[in-house]
């Protein structure tokens, strides 16, 4: 804009509510660099996917990207007649247009970050995996043609799974349908949680039932776990900034192996947090470790937030605040931060002041951002002497143990 123009639109503009209208227009770009929305084929036919987690949805379309600006999103798509859309809604509308193209109008969303925003176009097959919890939410399984045989264990396995994640969290699921979408590779990312279409790779999903191992069936139920458990812990209650993505990651790790290890016990899942400590403790004895809730000033400190010290180093402070607190009243704390701030925004003090006030215990909070907990590099490496004296118990702690990495 011009000088000129915009001393005339200051002039013009008066406070009040105002409705900007913003033309844009891009080009569909093929994977594998890293592009928000992207074209891939299967078998000869095309197919469009989205994935804009962290900073990327500024570059499909203009928008607020951050995560703190929730709003509810209205999608329209024109799309070729014989293709399929979707999106984090049900269709409201389709109207048939020229050239063989059709409109494809969404049900406007309930308030969400633009990270979390969502669609695929293609001609695909759409297998019905049940329904389930309180609202007798729909699952479907949605994946390029001729695929659909391959989702059997995804449409055996994942209504249960909900079911369990329902009753954990003690609230319903808090989107219209549960679709998971299936793409042939994905790159720089597994799975996403957009909310109501989670994303995949075609690995993770699909599988011939006689070449379904144990390996791929634990890491679908995994996956599925992982982020259908987002779709409280970032979709419902989203962070305000990224310096708490760890309140995303952590906790779908820490639910999402809780919920595996109900699903199938005989997985012995339960010890998986044991690895997830290990892992973040490695990761932690590097100089450069980040603490698990990292100021982030860059974009690129954004993308570090996504390392193992906030997924394995999160979950396993998760699982030792559960384990101190009881699971009975952990679990509670955890219902009342949904409660509290369901479909708006949140921070670590919110979730740490839920636990505490479920928890009726306020040592929980300074110990939450304690050395041992958010705000603090490194592992304890020596241990711990804890010694009695005069009726009180002093403890120390020792060294932490750190590497000079020369990576
Ligand atoms: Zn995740």
């Amino acid at each position: 804009m011009r000088a000129a123009e915009h001393k005339a639109l200051r002039t013009r503009l008066r406070i009040c509510e105002h409705r900007v209208e913003i033309p844009f227009r891009d080009q569909l770009r093929d994977r594998p660099v890293r592009q928000p929305l992207f074209r891939q084929s299967d078998n000869g036919r095309w197919y469009l996917y989205s994935q804009f987690e962290a900073t990327d949805a500024r570059r499909a379309f203009p928008c607020f990207d951050e995560p703190g600006y929730k709003a509810p999103w209205d999608l329209t798509l024109h799309v070729r007649r014989e293709d399929t859309a979707v999106a984090n809604t049900p269709v409201r509308s389709e109207t048939a247009e020229q050239g063989g193209m059709k409109k494809v109008v969404f049900a406007p969303t309930p308030p969400l970050p633009s990270y979390l925003v969502a669609l695929g176009v293609g001609p695909f097959e759409i297998v019905a995996a049940g329904h389930a919890g309180q609202k007798s939410t729909p699952i479907r399984i949605i994946v390029p043609r001729g695929h659909a045989k391959e989702a059997w264990y995804a449409v055996e396995t994942s209504a249960p799974m909900l079911d369990l994640l329902e009753h954990y969290l003690g609230t319903a699921f808090p989107y219209a349908k549960l679709d998971n979408l299936v793409i042939p590779q994905t790159v720089g990312f597994g799975a996403m949680e957009n909310a109501g279409l989670i994303t995949y790779a075609a690995t993770i999903v699909l599988a011939k039932p006689d070449e379904a191992t144990l390996r791929f069936k634990r890491h679908y139920v995994e996956a599925f776990a992982h982020e259908a458990a987002h779709q409280w812990f970032g979709d419902l209650v989203t962070p305000k900034w990224w310096d708490d993505a760890w309140l995303n990651e952590s906790f779908a790790s820490w639910l999402g192996t809780k919920i595996e290890d109900r699903f199938r016990p005989a997985w012995s899942a339960g010890v998986d947090p044991i690895a997830a400590r290990d892992r973040g403790a490695r990761s932690d004895t590097i100089v450069s470790a980040r603490q698990i809730r990292q100021p982030v000033t860059s974009k690129h400190d954004v993308e570090n937030a996504f390392d193992s010290i906030t997924y394995a180093k999160g979950q396993a402070v998760l699982q030792m605040f559960e384990g101190w607190m009881g699971e009975e009243r952990f679990q509670a704390g955890v219902r009342r931060y949904l409660a509290a701030h369901a479909f708006g925004s949140a921070t670590a003090e919110d979730f740490v002041g839920a636990l505490a006030a479920a928890g009726g215990d306020a040592a929980i909070r300074p110990a939450f951002f304690s050395f041992s907990a958010l705000c603090s590099r490194g592992s304890p490496a020596g241990g711990r002497s804890a010694r009695r004296r005069n009726g009180s118990v002093s403890v120390r702690q020792f060294s932490r143990a750190r590497l000079l990495s020369s990576w």
